[in-house]
């Protein structure tokens, strides 16, 4: 059996990857088995801020694994506080919560706005809501896709949980018509990125945070995949000037070398947490926060936000002058761009498919986005060698 065959049948079927199998990276290029080289339009995610295998983050992750690499939160450590500082400084928010995975924190966050309303709301017991959109994407676990719009993230995964109401993605009436004295929290993302680079009406999310203060209901952004960078500023938030009660990151957090996440938020919301009400046996590992704090001190460094701004802005105008029919728009922020293809006439697998063979690795979001989400430290250069690549295979599908 090939890789792809050994793997078709031991792994489950959980993912439809494309044919491709990829043994080494190093800042915006993958190679394939075969020695093939390719442009990653991907970065995981957004996992891969930084680029592959960055020499200060890969230094950083072997010196700490020399050193001391997993002791639980039953004892405290020298690196966690100094992460953790970091973050806190440059966000903004007094108090942070380590987990690993995006979803994670997502959870963390639940729980924190539940107890809040409970402690601090007075809403009565077991009627806290949480205010939630159409096309979010926040995880994967039972709670998380509990209140996902897609029927396939839900169905068959029942009996689900209660307690979140959906609305309109981008519509503030819809908020101010689904508030309740019930309502503990709205938790959004400010630029929706699996929904396929979804960007609400410019003010949104700055009418929305002055309805949820004027309601004491939290708001809630999941920065995972838009925070640190990703749409040129440190946090998408920011572009509307708003500072959330509460924020979630993860994915570039990890420097793209392990899972990493946060829940921070205002004091009197992380001061709902008491010891033995949350927690989690890898969150805040030292590994993990010697990695972080390196991915932001990097991120710093080499001014991954500027960088994303800036090339960001190069890269939809230019994306922004390819002439095809095929494409109805190209939208995005920062390095955080969605194609959305014209499905009477192209599949947006087929396009990823093509530009796999020329050389640059993307991946559909849904099937009409193809995504554009470089590693920051991506060049001018290769940007147009991205473009170019899309722009013929655009012109011979
Ligand atoms: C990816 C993502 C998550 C989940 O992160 P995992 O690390 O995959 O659990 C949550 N929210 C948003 C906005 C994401 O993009």
């Amino acid at each position: 059996m090939n890789t792809l065959e050994l793997e078709a049948h031991y792994c489950a079927h959980n993912y439809h990857p494309l044919p491709v199998v990829l043994v080494k990276g190093e800042g915006c290029y993958l190679w394939d088995e075969n020695g093939k080289r390719y442009l990653d339009m991907m970065s995981a995610y957004s996992a891969v801020s930084h680029g592959h295998c960055h020499p200060r983050l890969v230094e950083a992750m072997v010196e700490q694994a020399q050193r001391l690499t997993i002791v639980s939160r039953a004892f405290h450590t020298d690196t966690l506080a100094p992460f953790l500082e970091v973050i806190c400084e440059m966000t903004g928010q007094p108090r942070a919560l380590p987990m690993n995975t995006g979803a994670e924190a997502v959870e963390t966050a639940l729980k924190a706005a539940r107890k809040w309303a409970y402690a601090k709301k007075g809403v009565a017991a077991d009627k806290a809501e949480i205010i939630v959109c159409d096309g979010n994407f926040h995880g994967r676990t039972i709670t998380i896709v509990s209140f996902s719009s897609e029927v396939q993230y839900r169905d068959q995964f029942g009996p689900l949980t209660p307690g979140f109401k959906r609305i309109a993605y981008g519509d503030v009436d819809a908020l101010a018509g689904a508030i309740t004295e019930n309502s503990a929290a709205f938790l959004v993302e400010p630029i929706q990125g699996e929904a396929g680079i979804v960007m609400p009406p410019p003010g949104y999310l700055a009418k929305c945070a002055e309805l949820c203060k004027r309601h004491n209901v939290l708001l809630i952004c999941d920065e995972v995949q838009s925070g640190l960078g990703r749409t040129g500023k440190l946090l998408a938030c920011q572009h509307d000037g708003v500072q959330p009660d509460g924020l979630i990151l993860g994915k570039a957090l990890g420097g793209g070398m392990m899972p990493v996440s946060l829940f921070l938020a205002r004091e009197d919301v992380m001061a709902q947490f008491e010891p033995g009400d949350h927690g989690s046996t890898f969150g805040g590992n030292p590994l993990a926060s010697a990695v972080a704090l390196e991915a932001l001190k990097v991120l710093q460094d080499e001014k991954l936000v500027e960088r994303s701004e800036c090339l960001g802005r190069y890269m939809l105008q230019r994306l922004q002058a390819i002439k095809s029919d095929a494409i109805c728009e190209v939208r995005g922020r920062g390095l955080f761009i969605g194609i959305e293809l014209d499905p009477q006439r192209i599949s947006a697998r087929a396009v990823c498919e093509q530009l796999m063979v020329k050389g640059v690795l993307s991946k559909e979001t849904h099937e009409t986005v193809v995504r554009m989400a470089p590693p920051l430290i991506i060049t001018e250069a290769q940007i147009d060698e991205t473009v170019d690549a899309l722009a013929q295979v655009l012109a011979t599908l």
